[in-house]
This record gives C-alpha cells, structure tokens and sequence, in this order.
C-alpha cells in the first residue's frame, strides 16, 4: 500500500528553503482536544504568536490522514533551538542518546523535517491509525532521503529540554519505522491526493482574517502566589500543566521563556527583564489573542 499523503488546501509553495534533511523530528501539536481538527491544520499553516508557519512539514490526523503543510522542500519553523551534539549524532549515524539534558542553543530546522500527530498532549488517547501513519510518513522520508531511523529520527524532546513531546516511547517508535522501512522497500513513497470532502472547511479556516482575533487584555502583574484563569493560559504558553496556581515551577518556566524570547528577539526587540514575572510587556509578547482560548501552542517557538 502506498502512503497517501493529503495536500492541505493552502498549503505553503514557497518560502526558505531546506538543505539537505539529515532527520525528522517528532512533534504532538499541543492542540485542545475540543478545538476542530480544521482549525488546528489552518493554524500549522499559518503560523502563531511570532512564529510563521508552516510549524511543521506534515501533520497527521486522528483518523490517520497525513497532511503535506508545505511543498516538499521547504523549511518548517518546528523544534526552535537544541542541541548540536544531539545534530552532530545524527549526521554521523550515532544512535540517538535519549532526552536532551540541555535546552540547546542551535536552529536546524533546514536540515530537520517536523512530523506532528494532532494530540492536546495531556493525555489524550493517540488511536493506532494516526501512529501508524506517523510511522510511516517517518518511513518514506527516511527511504526518500537516505536517513536512518535509529540515528535520524528523535522527539522534541530529545533535540531540547525545553519540550516534553512526543509522549510515546521513542525507541519503540524507532524499532516500528525500521521495521516499515526494511519489509516493504520502495512501498512507502509518498503519493500526495486531495481529499475534497476536508476542503471547504479547511478553506474556511485559513481565510479566517486575523483581524477577528484580538489581543486579550492584561489582567495585571502575575507572580509567584497568584492564583486565577489568567495564570492558566501563562502555564499553557509555558508548556506547564494549567493548574492556574503560579508556583516555583511556574515562576522558573517564565523565566526560561523569557531568556529564550530574549536570544530569538534580539536583534529586532528590546530586552524582557528575565525575572519570572509576568508583567506587561512579558504577557504582550506571549501574545495572547481570542483564538489561543481554543488552540494554545505549548511555546511560541514549538
Ligand atoms: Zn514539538
């Protein structure tokens, strides 16, 4: 069987371009399990808050269906900065090490293509169709470009410490797509088809204007001790778990954020104060808008 890969309607034809890909990155989306599926592929072709899409090369959908967000070739802004021992190991065909023990301090997104499953990674069930289909988009792009899964493909998480995704065990996810790549050789190319039926909502979606959404209101300085809804959608643009209580964890997660907003900003943008706190312009540049209520990324760099 042929991997049918679905053009997303929209998607990007042009933008920067990758160099030679050395591995495949391995994402969960981060989405709320209630927000549309429509929605989330239109938001991965956009962009969000400060990044411009694509976020990812492909996306896969619950029931399996694996979309193309980008025409092959093209940089997708998806795993922001990690580790270049973890790059060295892949371009020497080291096996991968495991979880990273460092956020990193290098951007590889042209040599490294993103693969996302649709996934609120908190505990959302993944069916077997959508990992299947995970494996096999993994698959065809190592058989397409020379890669090895065993060294070429790794989660977020094991390109920088800053991310917890995927939750699935990534030596299992490894062993699968090597078995897929070794049984059925040349099986697996991609075939990119339409799918009609998805087109008009997914059209919908990405001519949504942006001008519908409006920066939400800063609700005041929040800090350790602060309790309330805002504090929640900090803890979701953190990548904490939204409990709305801002704790030591809380507090040192914005502190982080704010040191890496400050290392992709600046050279366009003034300084955050990296204090752990959440003032004015710390909740402007996290950039909260009316549709985050729906679709809350886990970083603006994810
Ligand atoms: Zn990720």
């Amino acid at each position: 069987m042929p991997l049918n890969v679905v053009s997303a309607p929209g998607r990007k034809t042009s933008g920067r371009s990758m160099t030679t890909p050395v591995g495949i990155v391995v994402h969960h989306t981060a989405s709320s399990a209630k927000a549309s599926e429509s929605n989330v592929i239109a938001m991965c072709i956009r962009g969000v808050a400060k990044v411009p899409g694509p976020l990812y090369n492909y996306l896969i959908g619950r029931d399996g269906t694996v979309y193309s967000l980008a025409v092959d070739g093209l940089k997708a802004n998806h795993a922001g900065r990690g580790n270049k021992s973890v790059l060295d190991r892949m371009m020497k065909g080291q096996p991968v090490s495991g979880k990273a023990a460092t956020p990193g301090q290098i951007s590889a997104n042209s040599r490294l293509f993103g693969v996302s499953i649709i996934n609120d990674g908190l505990g959302q069930d993944i069916p077997t169709p959508q990992y299947e289909a995970c494996v096999a988009i993994c698959a065809s792009l190592c058989d397409d470009h020379n890669i090895n899964p065993l060294s070429g493909v790794i989660g977020h998480s094991e390109w920088t410490s800053r991310k917890v995704d995927p939750t699935f065990d990534m030596h299992d996810f490894r062993q699968a797509v090597v078995s897929r790549t070794s049984n059925v050789p040349g099986l697996t190319r991609l075939v990119i088809a339409e799918k009609p039926e998805q087109e008009a909502a997914l059209v919908a979606a990405l001519t949504t204007p942006k001008e519908q959404t409006t920066d939400l209101t800063f609700p005041g300085t929040l800090k350790r001790g602060s309790r309330s809804e805002s504090v929640k959608l900090v803890q979701r643009r953190i990548g904490s778990t939204p409990d709305g209580i801002y704790g030591r964890r809380t507090q040192a997660r914005v502190k982080l954020w704010q040191r890496e907003w400050n290392k992709q900003r600046a050279y366009t943008s003034n300084a955050l104060s990296v204090d752990g706190v959440v003032g004015p312009m710390t909740w402007k540049q996290m950039n909260f808008r009316d549709i985050d209520l729906d679709w809350a990324p886990n970083s603006f760099f994810s």
